[in-house]
């Protein structure tokens, strides 16, 4: 379909200023504006049109180009789509608001889709979500656990089960606006006759009075109340993870569906262990003939205890790694390891008599290091500065 001239849209002359560009457009928007014309696809059209000539001729480089060019020039230039309203609202919205009657045009505008209550149901409206915290320990993250949490929510009035309606009467169409919710307005201004559509204050929205309320809960068909959940935490999770459980949050007002449940995990700190990634660290003390002889000992894991074999001559800050001892790949089949770095322990506290065992220990030549192992990696550093500068 061949595209009208925009000029012709508007219904301005090629030499029109952008203050008459910018009038005649807020009378075609509002002339054409959906909430005047429910349901009419035509205005709808006119609507968009009116906005995408607006666009063009709004602006001095697309004016121009449109004026040289025709809609041939345009293309590829205003590639915007205005699907709908709420498109041309956000896009044009400041021709609307302040200067020119703005309080009124905010009401028709700013009423209209964004802010409507377009979600609203049969039922009353729907409960909030909530959030509860789930600390777990690291044992508890590492196999996964079937936790119970007690959460304080609204909950569905069971008197009345969730009506708010006394037992024996019932709800009925709210008078004031018939059932829709909705109570609208015909005004008239300098720009012609428009509806404005407000919330119904009798029943606020919900298009149903409760004759007489439920005694239990005041009409309000929900209660505040406590519940014990249950939640399923599979085995890997981390910090800052959440469960949503559908439904499991506030009970809605008067039979409105109910909100959602997000469980939030927190990883609670170890006393031993920390966590990196799916491993864990573990930081082991060795006595120095421990750590020079070799031999084997015990260190606490995620699931007990194990043995752990330390070879003769392990050095401090070695990384010793026990496969399958971390924790579990979420949604995978594999463990994480666990870590174990070695420190050599080094006593503060000694007998007169362990003093002069370790006195006797360090005049023997191999227990303290030589001039070239003293230096540690200095030497091999030098090395290599050597290199870099040669
Ligand atoms: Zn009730
Ligand atoms: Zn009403």
């Amino acid at each position: 379909m061949a595209k009208r001239d925009y000029y012709d849209i508007l219904g301005v002359s090629r030499s029109a200023s952008q203050e008459e560009i910018k009038k005649a457009y807020r009378q075609m928007a509002l002339k054409y504006h959906p909430d005047r014309n429910p349901g009419n696809k035509e205005a709808e059209d006119q609507f968009k049109e009116a906005a995408e000539a607006y666009e063009v001729l709004s602006d001095q480089e697309k004016r121009r180009r449109y004026d040289q060019f025709g809609h041939e020039g345009m293309r590829g230039v205003h590639g915007r789509d205005f699907h709908d309203v709420n498109d041309i609202f956000s896009a044009f919205g400041d021709v609307f608001g302040g200067g020119f009657g703005g309080g009124i045009f905010d009401e028709v505008f700013g009423g209209s889709g964004r802010g409507r209550r377009s979600a609203r149901s049969q039922h009353g409206t729907a409960g909030a979500d909530l959030k509860v915290k789930l600390p777990l320990t690291l044992e508890e993250i590492a196999t996964g656990i079937e936790k119970k949490i007690k959460v304080r929510k609204q909950k569905k009035c069971d008197v009345c089960n969730g009506s708010g309606a006394k037992s024996g009467t019932s709800t009925s169409s709210c008078p004031q606006c018939n059932g829709s919710g909705e109570l609208r307005q015909v005004s008239r201004s300098m720009f012609g006759q428009f509806v404005n559509i407000t919330t119904c204050p009798t029943c606020g929205g919900e298009g149903r009075i409760v004759r007489e309320p439920c005694l239990n809960c005041h009409g309000e068909g929900r209660l505040p109340g406590e519940t014990t959940i249950k939640v399923s935490v599979p085995a890997g999770v981390a910090e800052g993870n959440y469960i949503p459980l559908q439904g499991q949050g506030n009970a809605g007002q008067r039979g409105g569906p109910p909100g959602d449940l997000i469980v939030l995990i927190e990883e609670q700190p170890h006393q031993y262990f920390t966590r990196s990634g799916d491993d864990i660290i573990y930081d082991l003390n060795v006595s120095f003939p421990m750590a020079a002889l070799g031999g084997e000992i015990e260190i606490p894991t995620l699931t007990g205890k194990a043995k752990l074999v330390i070879d003769a001559g392990t050095p401090a800050g070695r990384l010793l790694r026990m496969r399958e001892k971390g924790i579990s790949h979420l949604n995978g089949y594999n463990r994480g390891d666990q870590l174990v770095r070695i420190n050599i322990w080094v006593p503060s506290k000694l007998t007169s008599k362990e003093k002069e065992l370790l006195k006797q220990l360090g005049t023997n030549e191999h227990i303290v290091p030589n001039e070239e192992e003293r230096h540690g990696h200095s030497k091999t550093l030098f090395g290599k500065m050597k290199d870099a500068f040669s």
